[in-house]
């Protein structure tokens, strides 16, 4: 089984930074050269990379998402949720990262981000490095 990164999010959508808790899971593997995949299963929530430094980045992502794919519209989805659904596929379920001398190799800039879509719940992240 892969590593699990156990989050909880806050609010009905929610870009949570979760760049140090992967960098840990793949610290215990051990895996010193290789790729990291990070990967959300939950139909709900995604997982992407973005700016860390400025959180207006996050802010404006989530007001443009909500715009674009607003909460209601005409959907048929009984479970009142497609807007979650639909925001989810446009962020993708998973990120691959390169692994360097046992670390991360992201842009200055660049952090991960749990993306939650449907909370405030307790969600699962995977991580597996090789
Ligand atoms: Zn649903």
């Amino acid at each position: 089984m892969p590593a699990t990164i156990n989050v909880k999010t806050g609010s009905r959508i929610d870009m949570v930074d979760i760049t140090s808790l992967v960098s840990g899971e793949v610290s215990k593997t051990g895996v010193i050269d290789g790729i990291c995949v990070v990967y959300v299963p939950h139909t709900t929530a995604g997982v992407t990379i973005n700016e860390g430094a400025d959180p207006s980045v996050c802010t404006d992502i989530i007001r443009k998402l909500n715009e674009l794919v607003p909460p209601n519209d005409r959907y048929r989805h009984m479970e009142g949720n497609s807007d979650s659904h639909i925001k989810t596929s446009l962020i993708g379920s998973s990120v691959t990262v390169i692994v360097e001398n046992g670390r991360l190799v992201l842009g200055t800039w660049q952090k991960i981000f749990f993306c939650e879509f449907d909370g405030p719940r307790s969600r699962k992240v995977y991580v597996k490095a090789a």
